[in-house]
């Protein structure tokens, strides 16, 4: 079972979460008759991960002491304040509180070092959002202990989460299975594991971070490492929905889908699961499920391997504001392909995640799609390139736009399903900027104007008939 930030904002949440994990800890051990063995992964409480970044970089650049002294101070008190709240037991607090003293004076260390350098390399940067799980899942282990349950806390790399050394975005290593199976089974004959998520461990012992919202991951390393069951992720919503509720008038949860499809759902924008999430449970087969923390007993979103048979060709819609349309023109001079080659790596070394290309084959126009926030530095990262027109002739950028990603693995191979899409937003008089289909036919997705796009997607969800 892992348990997002929102799950575990505040004590009286992680109190909540630890009643749900002893709630269906009893149930199964009822229903088998024997002891369940369950594995909880934890994400950082709430907005965290996000405090430490902030903070770590502004450090780095403003060099002020002061600063870290309010900020550690600040972490401390929102920790120690959900500790005290969710544990109702005298002993387990102190044991607890102590244990976050130590974490929070380590973590004060390295801040201050990175205040004095000046210098805030990846490497670091793990390090330091990785005091947010570190600090949240004593908190959830002292709480199981106080309600009677015997629980221990561990790191990722306690975990035998053992990845390589891309900091910011690690991947397991080979071997790591078997390692997280030699730690997680011995403790599972009497404990609980409380593992945190997000962070694993190099070879040599350094702290490494597998992305943002990476618990998701750690959750399903773990589970196809030690062949569970199924994977349960906790969410604030009712699982995954056919679109956003706040978007689309009549959208509906999902009661099915497929790896294959969870997965372009996620990497298309829709903020469900993390998008490498499903690799580890693949090959496995192993099932996820995605619950809804304010209905548990609701079956949530069913992910697995066989494809729904269902006479839908698409099923669900993601949607994507904040973005930015780059459209580049290459100069007549160079190749298409020495073109593409030099604005990709040039975005690569910027860190700049593309979440649509396209490619107009008469221009030699380059259209890609990107976070907004990132603008400035693709930006910066194409002017770059050039020298004097050599290889870029001409680029533009506009940011009035949304993306729309139609999803559904029952897209593959029927005709007409583009057709549909287009012809619906040509009903509604709207028209689209940017077309892109993976070749997995899995995923249709599109820019429109912002102004048009809350519109595009109920179009396409009438007219796939998504809520029904
Ligand atoms: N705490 C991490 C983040 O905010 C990981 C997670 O929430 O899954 O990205
Ligand atoms: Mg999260």
């Amino acid at each position: 079972m892992k348990f997002g930030g929102v799950a575990v904002a505040n004590g009286e949440r992680i109190k909540r979460v630890a009643h749900l994990i002893q709630q269906f800890k009893d149930e199964e051990e009822r229903k088998e008759g024997k002891r369940a063995e369950i594995v909880v992964v934890i994400s950082a409480l709430s907005k965290v991960t996000d405090m430490l970044l902030e903070n770590a970089s502004r450090v780095a650049t403003e060099g002020n002491l002061e600063k870290v002294k309010v900020f550690v101070e600040e972490v401390r008190a929102k920790h120690e304040l959900a500790a005290s709240e969710a544990i109702a037991n005298e002993n387990e607090l102190i044991r607890v509180k102590d244990e976050l003293k130590e974490r929070i004076a380590e973590m004060e260390k390295a801040m201050i070092g990175i205040c004095l350098l000046g210098e805030l390399s990846p490497r670091s940067l793990d390090y330091i959002s990785s005091y947010g799980e570190r600090l949240a899942a004593p908190i959830l282990a002292g709480t199981l202990r106080a309600m009677g349950m015997e629980a221990v806390h561990l790191t990722g790399g306690e975990a035998g989460i053992i990845t390589n050394e891309e900091y910011g975005n690690a991947q397991l290593t080979w071997g790591a299975e078997r390692e997280i199976r030699d730690k997680i089974m011995p403790l599972l004959e009497d404990r609980i594991p409380v593992v945190t998520g997000f962070i694993g461990e190099t070879k040599k012992k350094t702290v490494t971070t597998l992305g943002r919202g990476g618990s998701d991951y750690t959750a399903t390393i773990i589970g196809a490492a030690i062949d569970a069951d199924e994977i349960w992720l906790w969410k604030e919503t009712e699982g995954i929905m056919s679109a956003d509720p706040k978007i689309v008038r009549n959208a509906r949860k999902l009661p099915y889908l497929s790896y294959i499809e969870a997965m372009e759902l996620s990497y298309f924008g829709a903020s469900v699961l993390h998008p490498r999430a499903m690799e580890p449970v693949m090959r496995k087969k192993i099932p996820i499920r995605v619950k809804n923390l304010s209905k548990p007993e609701d079956a949530g979103t069913l992910i697995g391997t066989e494809p729904e048979k269902t006479t839908k060709a698409a099923k669900a819609i993601t949607f994507i504001e904040n973005i930015s349309i780059l459209n580049i023109a290459g100069s007549g001079m160079r190749s298409i392909s020495e073109v593409a080659a030099r604005i990709f790596s040039a975005l690569a070394a910027k860190n700049v995640d593309i979440i649509m290309i396209s490619q107009g084959s008469s221009e030699m126009t380059i259209s890609l799609v990107i976070a907004t926030s990132q603008l400035d530095r693709a930006i910066g990262a194409i002017q770059s390139i050039d020298s004097g027109g050599a290889v870029i002739r001409d680029f533009s950028s506009n940011s009035n736009v949304c993306a729309v990603g139609v999803v559904g693995a029952g897209m593959a191979g029927i005709p007409g399903v583009a057709g549909k899409v287009f012809s619906a937003l040509g009903k509604e008089g709207i028209s689209v900027i940017m077309i892109s289909q993976g070749s997995s036919e899995f995923n249709i997705s599109f820019v429109v104007k912002k102004e048009e796009a809350y519109r595009a997607a109920q179009a396409i969800h009438d007219v796939f008939e998504m809520g029904a």
